[in-house]
């Protein structure tokens, strides 16, 4: 029943959109773990899996397996087919210009791998920088700092407020004629942040310098527009938006496209080849060597159909209503601090508990069937602006309920009572 635990009211029903309506889809949601049905809060770390898109991954393979671009039989051209509407697909949600901007990758990582590399190494030399606020997840500040090893660049850390937004102050304040890129997540996967993207991009274009957005934990969870947005290049894994693990994307404007060169060699990437003269396929291909994850593709592209069934904008307002919920109810339990407090945020609620360690935190919820994630959230910078190593997270997203809320603290509270 929802609210009861906590004592608190029900979230808000926010018209048009209900939970049930994409639970009753994602057939793992329905298991149990540990003798309890599943509460999946990990939602930050991946997503779980409507039926649409296992069934298209399993159709697939059962009926249209072929590998693309090659062979001129009915299977490789159905295949080529399948694999280019997914890359349509991904122009439509992310409000690309054309389904040419967008290239497949494995996920988020090796998206800013690859604009590191085949951006980066030709544009950046010593003395030039690239700002990168503290709040990014790893993957987007070490591929940097190797870049910056092999090109003598410098990455540049924008600092935080004390309530975990960026501080802009700050960033205006270290924007120059040296800054060659800005990089920033669109949404943060440890405080939950959503920073004014659109206008610190206008801000870096002011400079010249290229925006690069990491919608990693945005796509799920708010309406996307690159255009809008000013980004030069986006990327996101479809892991994080219901789609299967290995597959990913990446946006760039064709201007910044026009200005990279390969970084993986091999088949599906070239026009031809010689030992001469090798001459390279044209964009986006030129960005995709070797067999791609042609199922990955497809399951995406199912991924997008099935949250194309919801209203995009009634989904972020019930994950905006169950957001509140949660974070009135984890204040009730004594010795739980949230942390982080920007105004504009999505659903992750990281937490500490006084007296219990983020990992016992994480194995009792566990035993209630609660799956939430501890550690450093692979943002160590981001903690340690809290002066923490390790924090537990709490991350929602539309199939989660009230209910589920309730449960969390209700087995936080009986930790609580438990003592240390
Ligand atoms: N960026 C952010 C903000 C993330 O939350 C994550 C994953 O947790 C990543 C990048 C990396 O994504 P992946 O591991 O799918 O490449």
């Amino acid at each position: 029943t929802t609210g009861d635990a906590a004592g608190l009211p029900a979230a808000t029903p926010s018209g048009g959109f209900s939970p049930e309506a994409a639970r009753k889809d994602v057939p793992i949601l329905h298991r149990t773990v540990n003798g309890h049905p599943l509460v999946w809060l990990d939602n930050g770390a991946t997503t779980q899996k409507p039926r649409q898109v296992i069934e298209a991954v399993s159709a697939y393979y059962s009926a249209a397996n072929s590998n693309i671009h090659r062979g001129a039989h009915t299977m490789a051209r159905e295949a080529t087919e399948l694999y280019e509407a997914g890359r349509a697909a991904v122009a439509q949600l992310l409000g690309a210009p054309s389904p040419d901007t967008i290239m497949f990758v494995r996920g988020t990582t090796e998206a800013i791998n690859l604009v590191a590399q085949s951006w980066g190494r030709r544009h950046l030399g010593p003395g030039d920088e690239i700002l990168v606020p503290v709040l990014e997840h790893h993957s987007n500040i070490v591929p940097w700092q190797l870049l910056a090893d092999e090109t003598r660049a410098r990455v540049v850390p924008v600092p935080l407020t004390p309530d975990g937004a960026i501080d802009q102050d700050a960033y205006a304040d270290l924007l120059s004629a040296r800054t060659q890129l800005v990089v920033v997540s669109q949404a943060s996967n440890v405080l939950g942040t959503v920073p004014p993207v659109r206008e610190m991009a206008a801000l870096a274009h002011r400079y010249d310098a290229k925006v690069l957005v990491d919608g990693a934990q945005a796509v799920a969870h708010m309406p996307v527009d690159v255009q809008d947005l000013g980004a030069d290049f986006y990327a996101f894994s479809g892991h994080k938006l219901f789609a299967p693990t290995g597959i990913g994307a990446l946006f760039a404007t064709p201007e910044a496209m026009a200005a990279m060169r390969p970084w993986q060699g091999g088949g599906n990437m070239i026009d031809s080849v010689s030992f001469e003269r090798t001459t390279f396929a044209p964009m986006p291909h030129m960005m995709e060597a070797g067999t791609g994850h042609i199922s990955g593709v497809v399951g995406l592209l199912a991924a997008i159909d099935w949250l194309r069934g919801f209203d995009k904008e009634a989904v972020a307002a019930y994950e905006r209503a169950l957001m509140s919920y949660a974070q009135t109810a984890l204040a009730t339990v004594p010795g739980v601090e949230v942390i982080g407090s920007a105004a504009e945020r999505i659903a992750v609620l990281t937490f500490t508990m006084a007296g219990h360690d983020p990992a016992s935190v994480a194995n009792w919820l566990d035993k209630d069937g609660i799956a939430v994630r501890a550690g450093h959230h692979c943002a160590q910078p981001a903690l340690a602006h809290y002066g923490l190593e390790s924090a537990a997270r709490a991350s929602l997203a539309l199939y989660n309920t009230s209910g589920e809320v309730d449960q969390l603290v209700a087995s936080l509270r009986r930790l609580e009572q438990a003592g240390p």
